[in-house]
């Protein structure tokens, strides 16, 4: 029932099955990478809200988790401008941040986060997204370290990703045809 309903939803981009084996892989890679100390996950919401969920079951017991909200599109239009990051604040001074984000797009998201974070006295940060499109980006973009998969420059939903605040749940990627955004929307 749950799938079917989920098929009708754009084309296929990628499965449950295909994410569940990146997003393990991932942990794995990072869990080695910080073993020598300690890391703090910085998950942005609510895209991240469910690749930050099962990155960090992949990941060490003692890994710390925190979240901001940050926003930037409206629709399916970025409006390049994050909002939210300037009110975020917390303990950060002198730790080694992961930032896990669901996709990078402009990348305008993740410069104001390091920005931010450094202000705050991070010593040290690190981007993982799950998704990157490709695309030109400005440069002094931050280059995430982890990128779970590279992507057309479409707009996706699900796994997190909404459109509208739509579809958050669907457990495939799924790219939402034009059509679509626009008889929704
Ligand atoms: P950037 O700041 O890199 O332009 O955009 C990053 C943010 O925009 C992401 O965290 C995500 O929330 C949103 N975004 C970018 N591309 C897409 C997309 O294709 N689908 C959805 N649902 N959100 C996107
Ligand atoms: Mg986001």
């Amino acid at each position: 029932m749950r799938e079917k309903r989920e098929s009708e939803i754009g084309g296929l981009l990628l499965s449950e099955d295909v994410i569940r084996e990146r997003v393990r892989a991932l942990g794995t890679e990072i869990g080695t990478a910080y073993s020598a100390g300690s890391f703090v996950l910085l998950g942005l919401l609510n895209g991240s809200l469910l690749f930050t969920a099962d990155l960090l079951r992949e990941l060490p017991p003692e890994t710390e988790v925190v979240f901001w909200r940050v926003k930037s599109y409206r629709g399916t239009v970025s409006t390049g401008i994050p909002e939210g990051v300037e009110a975020e604040g917390g303990e950060f001074i002198g730790r080694t941040v992961l930032v896990v984000d669901d996709i990078l797009d402009s990348g305008c998201t993740l410069s104001a986060v390091e920005r931010r974070l450094r202000e705050l006295g991070a010593c040290a940060v690190d981007h993982c997204v799950l998704l990157s499109k490709q695309r030109p980006r400005l440069p002094g973009t931050p280059l995430p370290r982890w990128i779970g998969f590279e992507i057309p420059d479409r707009f996706v939903v699900g796994y997190g990703l909404d459109y509208n605040g739509r579809y958050r749940g669907l457990r495939s990627i799924r790219v939402l045809a034009e059509g679509e955004a626009i008889r929704e929307g």
